[in-house]
C-alpha cells in the first residue's frame, strides 16, 4: 500500500538536518496534491514550467513560496517576476539581466542561483564551472540591483555509482566555497547550495546541500500525460 503525501513528507522532514530546506517539487501534480502537502505544513514548492507555476500560484494559498527550477526562457520571465521567491536555474548572463529588468518593473529584488553543470550527461543546462567563475569575476552582475545572487544549483549524473554522485556534489560545494572566498566576500547571502533529488538527496546533504529538491519521494511518480 502506497503511503500518503503527508506521511512521505514527514519521512523526508525527519531526515533533513538543521539548515537544510525542502523544496517540494510539485510539477505535473495537481493543486489538490499541493494542498495536502500545504496542510501538512510544507510551504516551499518548486515547479519547472512557467504557465503551470503561475496557474498554481493564482489558485493556491498566498503564503506559499514558489521556486522555479526548470529551464527559463527570457520571454517568460515577466510572468513569474511578480511572485517567484527563488529562481534556481539561471544559466546565462542574458537571463540574469532579464530577471533584473522584470524584477525592477515589479518593484522587487529576486533571489537567484546560478545553475552549474556538474554531471557527465550532455543534456543538462547550466554553466560549466569555468563559465561560472568567469561570470562572477566579470562583475557585470554587480550592476543588476534587482537580482540577488544567493548561491549555486546543480544536478548530479543519474547513475548508481554513488561515489561519482558524491564527487559531483562535492565539486559544487568546493565551487561555492571558492566563490565565497574570491568574489562574494561582501555578499554573505551567497550561501545556498541547491542539490539533491529523490534518488540522491542523502549524498547531497552529506556534501553540504542547503536546499533539496524532492518530488517523487513525496508525491509519487509523475504522470506526464495527464493534464495538470
Ligand atoms: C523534477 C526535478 C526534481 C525532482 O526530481 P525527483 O526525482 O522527482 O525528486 C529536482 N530538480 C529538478 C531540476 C527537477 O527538474
Amino acid at each position: 500500500m502506497a503511503s500518503s503525501i503527508t506521511e512521505n513528507l514527514q519521512q523526508v522532514w525527519r531526515e533533513l538536518p538543521e539548515g537544510v530546506r525542502l523544496v517540494a517539487i510539485s510539477k505535473f501534480h495537481p493543486g489538490e496534491a499541493i494542498l495536502e502537502a500545504y496542510t501538512a505544513g510544507q510551504r516551499i514548492f518548486g515547479e519547472s514550467k512557467v504557465q503551470e507555476m503561475t496557474r498554481k500560484y493564482e489558485l493556491l494559498p498566498k503564503d506559499i513560496e514558489w521556486h522555479f527550477i526548470g529551464h527559463l526562457q527570457t520571454n517568460k520571465v515577466k510572468y513569474i517576476a511578480p511572485y517567484v521567491s527563488l529562481i534556481h536555474s539561471i544559466d546565462s548572463m542574458h537571463l540574469l539581466a532579464e530577471v533584473n529588468k522584470q524584477a525592477a518593473k515589479a518593484g522587487r529584488v529576486i533571489d537567484c542561483l546560478l545553475q552549474v553543470h556538474i554531471a557527465q550527461e550532455e543534456t543538462k543546462f547550466g554553466f560549466t564551472p569555468d563559465e561560472c567563475r568567469a561570470l562572477l569575476s566579470g562583475g557585470q552582475w554587480r550592476q543588476l540591483p534587482s537580482v540577488r545572487l544567493c548561491g549555486l544549483m546543480g544536478m548530479a549524473t543519474n547513475t548508481d555509482d554513488l561515489y561519482q554522485v558524491q564527487r559531483e556534489f562535492d565539486s559544487l560545494h568546493a565551487l561555492l566555497k571558492e566563490a565565497q572566498a574570491t568574489w562574494m566576500q561582501d555578499a554573505p547571502w551567497f550561501r545556498e547550495l541547491s542539490m539533491g533529488m529523490s534518488h540522491d538527496y542523502h549524498q547531497a546533504i552529506r556534501a553540504g546541500s542547503t536546499l533539496v529538491r524532492i518530488g517523487t519521494s513525496i508525491f509519487g511518480e509523475r504522470d506526464y500525460y495527464a493534464r495538470s
